[in-house]
């Protein structure tokens, strides 16, 4: 006999209709001869109104007591949810976090899981109960027990830990949408269910895919390999499996491990190409990359800085062993794009990561990186930053260095670079955000620590930054070679970005901060886009046949990111959805 966890969201338990529609399906389930366990969210918008409760009594309500107040509404729908089993002749009984002994740090409102004793679950399903389990809370190991709560949207995370915890066959996430889309059904109706998913794909996602499936979990299932898939309430559409790694024991402590990195990267064959002054139209990205893909080329990092006057300049790094073909490539295109391009190739470089699923989120993992480097005098010349992996490109010299420095920093181990998984689907979905504003510093001097400085005043001031990018183009001030550096923050942190700066400027002698609030980001996202030609290519042309400027450009192994006219955004998304065939019916990929 299997056994199964099931968890059902908050509109998936919102009325007593719903709460019985679903003691059906937990039935139906028991009927196949499982063992459930059940993980339910707070009824509907429960947790909200509870929230306005706390606020409308104290304008500050100490995190303690939300934490007591908002623990509740789970206690009230696993209540319900077992009443419905029962009134259907199944046995079954409600469990809170604190009877089952779900440990967690002692941080209200966030707290982590360490630890989940499951004796008591095991002695229910023995008796021939489904059991049902309050999702969202747990208990700190502090000797006062105290119940905490583990963020928005954790009752994902307890679902998927519990199943790791109980070493369940599947987690199934009951929810409200059929699965998880290739992008914002608002935005573009086209969006079609992904039959699978990769871990690393949902957490590059995360603007599009979080409120569906908690990042949390998806680091949880990655971490202990639990199968997890994502499907609708309603309906009895298979919805969409998360790829999963191979079953791993979890460990007897720390289930959700509060590191920020899993690992240092090291590409040591790139090459880098760096074009300067090339015309700022629509179009050139798409006939450059276009051209490489053409010839097979695969393309590695791809980084436009922010544009200066007419022109921008595009940096990319490619396998050594393509460089000379690559090099022929662009001088051949280069007369057709003015006389002012000039291109700059380095042989010997190489690309040093950290990744991490627990830096999604976390200000300050770019700046502890730029910080360690800067500290024994490496310079970074190209900088890519994505949701859960930032890459430094550095001499080919330094490498070693840069890779000790950091493995010893983040105390990881290093990691085989990361190879093609997940099928065939180049790219898996498309996310626009239209939240951020950019941030440009022009003539930040050219050293070892300049990034470094600035990225760790940000950090300080908890500024979380997205996108960032140095530029190519060197500029002398006073006999110093300077570049451009750029980033994107939320649009609600810009006043506290600009004051967070505001030092370190003034300690680099750089003095032009531009704020730019008209862009949007628009993102494609796939593993297996890694090693692949042409994708980069074929979003840009999507952008740059419908007439879109790119304003920067940013790439990560499975991430491609340009930054786009705010007005455009929504366009771009759909343009860009479309290119990769996004809006047609999905089939279930072989596995690799
Ligand atoms: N009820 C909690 C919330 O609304 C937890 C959850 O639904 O996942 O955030
Ligand atoms: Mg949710």
């Amino acid at each position: 006999m299997g056994l199964i966890v099931q968890k059902y969201g908050g509109t998936s338990v919102a009325t007593v209709e719903r709460i019985q529609a679903v003691a059906q399906r937990i039935l139906a389930t028991v009927e196949q001869g499982q063992s459930v366990v059940v993980v339910v969210s707070a009824m509907g918008q429960t947790t909200d109104t509870l929230l306005e409760l706390a606020r409308a009594v104290s304008p500050n309500p100490p995190a303690r007591e939300l934490d007591m107040l908002l623990s509740t509404g789970e206690q009230v729908s696993i209540a319900l949810v077992a009443l419905a089993l029962t009134a259907l002749g199944q046995p079954a009984i409600s469990l809170t976090g604190t009877q089952i002994g779900i440990i967690t740090e002692a941080e209200y409102g966030r707290a982590r899981i360490l630890h989940i004793p499951t004796d008591r679950i095991h002695q229910e399903l023995e008796q021939g109960k489904v059991v049902v389990v309050a999702g969202f809370q747990g208990i700190s190991s502090s000797r006062t027990l105290e119940i905490t709560t583990l963020g928005r949207g954790g009752s994902d995370t307890s679902a998927v830990a519990l199943a790791a915890a109980l070493g369940a066959d599947r987690c199934e996430i009951y929810t409200d949408v059929p699965g998880i889309l290739t992008t914002d059904p608002r935005v573009v109706p086209a969006a079609q269910v992904l039959p699978q998913v990769t871990c690393e794909e949902m957490l590059e996602l995360a603007s599009l895919g979080a409120k569906v499936l908690h990042p949390r979990a998806v680091e949880i299932a990655r971490n202990f390999g639990v199968p997890v898939v994502v499907r609708s309430s309603w309906t009895d559409e298979p919805g969409t499996r998360l790829l999963t790694p191979e079953r791993r024991t979890i460990p007897q402590r720390d289930l959700e491990v509060s590191r920020w990195v899993d690992g240092v990267e090291l590409d040591d064959r790139q090459a880098k190409v760096a074009l300067c002054n090339v015309p700022d139209q629509p179009g050139m990205a798409a006939q450059l990359f276009g051209a490489l893909a053409a010839a097979e080329i695969n393309v590695d990092l791809i980084i436009q800085s922010i544009q200066a006057g007419e022109t921008n300049d595009i940096a990319f790094t490619v396998q050594q062993s393509d460089l000379a073909k690559t090099e022929r490539l662009v001088r051949d295109l280069m007369p057709h794009w003015g006389e002012a391009v000039t291109c700059t190739v380095s042989a010997a470089m190489a690309k040093v990561s950290i990744v991490g699923a627990g830096m999604v989120g976390r200000p300050g993992v770019a700046a502890a990186m730029f910080g360690a480097l800067g500290e024994v005098g490496i310079n970074i010349d190209l900088i890519s930053t994505s949701e859960i992996k930032v890459s430094c490109l550095v001499a080919l010299a330094q490498a070693t260095q840069a890779v000790q420095v950091l493995s010893s920093r983040f105390k990881v181990p290093v990691l085989p670079p990361p190879t093609a998984t997940g099928g065939l689907m180049p790219v898996r979905g498309a996310a626009l955000d239209s939240q951020q504003a950019r941030l440009a510093i022009q003539q930040v001097p050219d050293r070892p620590g300049s990034a470094a400085c600035l990225f760790l005043a940000l950090a300080q001031a908890r500024v979380s930054v997205d996108m960032i990018i140095q530029s190519e183009r060197v500029t002398w001030v006073q006999g110093q070679p300077t570049r451009d550096i750029a980033f994107t923050v939320h649009q609600d942190d810009v006043e506290l970005a600009r004051t967070a700066l505001e030092t370190a400027l003034a300690k680099l002698a750089c003095d032009t901060l531009t704020i730019d609030r008209e862009i949007a980001k628009v993102s494609v996202v796939g593993s297996g886009m890694v090693r692949q030609p042409g994708v980069a290519a074929r979003m840009f042309a999507s952008l740059g046949q419908a007439g879109i400027n790119i304003q920067m450009i940013a790439t990560s192994e499975i991430k491609i990111s340009c930054l786009v006219p705010r007005n455009l955004g929504k366009q771009a998304l759909q343009v860009i959805h479309q290119g990769f065939g996004l809006d047609q019916p999905l089939g279930e990929e072989p596995d690799h």
